[in-house]
């Protein structure tokens, strides 16, 4: 983007995509100093990423004109690789939702078909991506918010191992299940920006040393869902596909159950709630964003509160207090954490006789915006493929699989901890 008759190019093209899909939420191209593998190359960065000097809105009236005073680990990381921010992307308010509808901002629209949605929360990300504005973007997942999307748009999105990537500078929504994740036109740009941004960084106690623990596995096996139900049959389809492209690319199939699936959504539910009223009580209108009117201190903290943050955000905010109140958290939070040992243990089971594991990504392709989509319990119940990977600590990729209709649809491998070279592999293989 230095030639300006390029840049202007770009941006005619850009601003054209941006009246159908509503990707970014600010646009400000940054000037690049890197010499490194990926000079020159624009990315989006969503908007609750850190980026000094530009906005960090979270999708949400709480941050209204607040400008981040610093920079987000990965982003710092992939400045040295050359690469450039070209702007912020919009999402669900603080990372909550699926559709990229609860948005300050607007919602951002899907580029196969802006009557649907792009997925989310990292919608702005993956719309930009598929509409080729940037080669790249990243995101954040915290319960499948960059590989529901990517699934949505048909590119690929990575939510690599916890403490694989850096959290520092990225806004905490559920501080134990989140990843910054990315989103990519292609496996090895992907590979790439992964290789730029993991690794320990001593901004985030939770950050820890890279090591591959991928080996030199020969056994080829990979793991499917025995009873997999309620699917749309046009994701049923993609999915037996899939199935039958691994075993002509040489893997072998090993059926196997997950008995605590089912037990997903209400365990994600509970602490990521939970973690989010704890991380969301520094809006008070007195530090940072939007600041309401108010008779005293506590009546200003209510209104800026009440008038800031939308209703989805309120009411996690509320859940999250109610399986937190006191006398009842063995009740709620604690049993959630019970069922997050299970579900991680089952996986390392898993992983004894399968090198990955293949799910779809979601049981349903993008849906269409508002009253004729998915209401905002049926997305809930719909994030059990993808939670369960935050819930466990592991990487996840969707990659693009197929289409339904005029949409992509996306299945994921999921690998163990510190595995994300076999699914890089994978998918390449997958092709
Ligand atoms: N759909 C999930 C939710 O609404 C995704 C969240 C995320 O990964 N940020 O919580």
């Amino acid at each position: 983007l230095d030639d300006p008759r390029r840049a202007a190019a770009h941006r005619s093209y850009v601003d054209e995509w941006e009246k159908k899909i509503n990707s970014f939420v600010q646009i400000d191209p940054r000037p690049g100093n890197g010499e490194g593998a990926l000079a020159g190359v624009p990315y989006g960065v969503k908007d609750n990423i850190a980026v000094k000097g530009l906005g960090l809105s979270c999708g949400s009236k709480i941050l209204e004109g607040f400008i981040s005073p610093y920079t987000a680990t990965a982003v710092e990381r992939l400045e040295a690789t050359g690469a450039r921010v070209y702007g912020k992307c919009n999402l669900d308010e603080f990372g909550m939702g699926s559709s990229c509808e609860n948005s300050v901002h607007g919602a951002s629209s899907n580029p196969w078909d802006p009557a649907r949605v792009p997925g989310g929360s990292s919608g702005g990300s993956a719309a930009a991506v598929a509409a080729g504005l940037v080669p790249f973007a990243l995101g954040s997942d915290t319960g499948g918010s960059v590989r529901q999307p990517a699934s949505f748009c048909g590119v690929y999105g990575l939510k690599p191992t916890y403490g694989a990537v850096s959290r520092y500078g990225l806004v905490a929504y559920a501080s134990s299940l989140e990843s910054i994740g990315i989103l990519a036109g292609d496996v090895d740009t992907c590979r790439q920006v992964f290789d730029s941004i993991k690794g320990e960084d001593p901004k985030d106690q939770t950050s820890v040393p890279w090591e591959d623990r991928s080996g030199e596995s020969s056994s080829r096996r990979i793991a499917v869902l025995e009873d997999l139900s309620d699917l749309s049959p046009g994701v049923d389809a993609v999915y037996r596909k899939s199935l039958e492209g691994f075993r002509e690319i040489g893997w072998e199939i090993v059926p196997v159950r997950l008995k605590t699936l089912d037990y997903v959504v209400p365990a994600y539910y509970t602490i990521a709630t939970a973690e989010a009223s704890a991380n969301l009580a520094r809006y008070t209108g007195i530090r940072y964003g939007y600041r309401a009117e108010g008779e005293d201190h506590a009546d200003m903290v209510r209104n800026t509160r009440s008038e800031g943050f939308g209703h989805e955000v309120k009411l996690r905010i509320l859940l999250g207090t109610y399986v937190l109140r006191s006398g009842f958290q063995d009740q709620y939070y604690g049993r959630a954490q019970r069922i997050r040992t299970l579900i991680g243990d089952e996986f390392s089971k898993v992983f004894q006789g399968a090198e990955m594991l293949l799910m779809p990504t979601f049981p349903v392709a993008a849906f269409p915006h508002g009253e004729s989509g998915m209401d905002a319990f049926q997305q809930k119940l719909a994030d059990k493929f993808t939670a369960a990977a935050n819930l466990a600590g592991i990487p996840g990729l969707s990659i693009p699989a197929g289409m339904d209709g005029n949409v992509p649809v996306g299945m994921q491998l999921l690998a163990p901890a510190f595995c994300e070279e076999r699914l890089f592999s994978a998918a390449r293989e997958f092709l």
